[in-house]
């Protein structure tokens, strides 16, 4: 068979390749420069850059990142030598591993200030890679994408509120269809190895961007589609490879502590968080300690709290209340991200020896601001669209809609406080 042209592939590699010699550097840059944080590249591009072009490239397209994936690179570099043996065990394949993965680098991340430590920040690095290469050396498909990546996990998550999606043409021709190479794959090209059947995906939960089923469909019936930022929330509906998120209890812990930890993770860097913590040092010294049973409180206590326990009193169910809250998550995160994003823009360039005539670094905290509103306004005018048309008219609609309505304004009331400027010079020169 004549092979088509695959610039698809040629862009995703060259971007891969760019991708792992940026990271190689970062982490020899962390483990052996300079390790005050504000001089050193490592915690500059990964806790200020990375984390906003990825939030900036998910509203603004789709899952970018896990498409130019270094890690997916050095897998399939891998594969060329080893051929996994296993299928990743059933009882793992579900959310939980990457839910309790994305608490615990949140955890770490408070609990030993990584963003001001380029050591800790390479051996993170360093950690994902060493352990994608375990687990896809070990077991077949992309089985660390699908069920254990931190990053994944927040980028399928945030990838609800994105505006393209990988979707089929016409649904005639796959109904015509004997080979179903986008899942199958055939001897050229692999299908889909996160397991979605393109004719029954729906929105871009487990889709790593991949372009993988697009290349194999022999009738050319794939393309990145435009789509409505949270449609796909909107009804109940079986997902290929997922089935339907609101009858999944992993699913709906995952929207919970993507939330509630993206509060505390925004709110553990404004200045009545700091106050805080020096009041009660007095009487709990252990900082540590304290860490872990905030972390707790907000990723078990407040979900039960807000949402289940309320729901077993009304004898009602909470998940489409839930799947609601989605976008408001998205929203907080968003606006997280981009306020250390544009506030430290140019904040590397002194340590590439580029002197700016102007200390110009970006926008200052009170230029950022509306950009921040308008992120979080937008995705919890999403919520409360998702939240009136999911869930049906009892109490729990009226709770919901409280309860929304106070988590909002506890929303917008964090990105009011003052803020921490971690990884960067901003705020620590005069
Ligand atoms: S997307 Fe392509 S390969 Fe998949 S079922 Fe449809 S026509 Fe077949
Ligand atoms: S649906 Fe297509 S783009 Fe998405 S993960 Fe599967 S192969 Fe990759």
């Amino acid at each position: 068979m004549l092979l088509r042209p695959r610039p698809l592939f040629i862009l995703k590699r060259f971007l891969q390749i760019s991708l792992l010699l940026l990271s190689v550097f970062l982490v020899g840059e962390g483990l052996w420069g300079n390790q005050f944080a504000p001089a050193s590249l490592t915690t500059q591009f990964v806790w200020v850059h990375y984390r906003g072009l990825l939030i900036f490239s998910l509203l603004l397209l789709g899952n970018l990142f896990c498409f130019a994936c270094p890690f997916v690179f050095v897998r399939d570099l891998l594969r060329l030598f080893v051929s996994p043996k296993f299928l990743f065990p059933q009882k793992l394949r579900n959310k939980w591993t990457a839910i309790l993965l994305f608490s615990l680098i949140l955890f770490f991340y408070e609990a030993f200030a990584l963003w001001s430590s380029p050591y800790q920040t390479a051996l993170l690095m360093a950690g994902f890679f060493a352990a994608a290469l375990i687990i896809d050396g070990l077991f077949k498909q992309a089985s660390f994408c699908k069920y254990v990546c931190p990053v994944g996990h927040f980028n399928f998550l945030t990838s609800a509120l994105s505006p393209g999606e990988v979707k089929i043409k016409s649904e005639s021709i796959c109904a015509d269809c004997k080979t179903l190479d986008c899942l199958k794959g055939n001897e050229e090209r692999r299908g889909c190895e996160l397991n979605l059947f393109l004719p029954k995906k729906s929105g871009n939960f487990d889709c790593t961007f991949c372009m993988d089923c697009v290349d194999a469909c022999p009738s050319g019936n794939i393309e990145l589609s435009r789509v409505l930022p949270g449609q796909t929330l909107e009804t109940e509906i079986y997902r290929s490879g997922i089935g339907k998120i609101e009858t999944r209890k992993d699913f709906q812990f995952a929207i919970l502590t993507f939330f509630f930890l993206g509060f505390l993770n925004a709110f553990m860097m404004t200045a009545p968080a700091q106050n805080f913590r020096a009041f009660v040092h007095p009487f709990f010294p252990n900082e540590l300690l304290l860490i872990a049973i905030t972390f707790l409180f907000f990723a078990l206590v407040l979900p039960f709290l807000f949402f289940y326990f309320p729901a077993k009193l009304m004898k009602q169910s909470a998940s489409d209340s839930i799947v609601a809250l989605l976008p408001l998550g998205v929203g907080l995160w968003s606006a997280h991200y981009s306020f250390h994003f544009l506030t430290g823009l140019l904040a590397f360039t002194p340590l590439l020896g580029i002197n700016l005539s102007t200390k110009w670094m970006g926008l200052s905290p009170s230029q950022a601001v509306p950009v921040e509103m308008g992120l979080l306004f937008l995705g919890a005018l999403i919520s409360f669209f998702l939240l009136w048309k999911k869930q049906k008219k009892t109490l729990m609609k009226y709770y919901s809609l409280a309860l929304f309505i106070t988590l909002t304004a506890f929303c917008f009331w964090i990105l009011l406080q003052p803020m921490q400027m971690r990884s960067t010079f901003v705020g620590v020169m005069p």
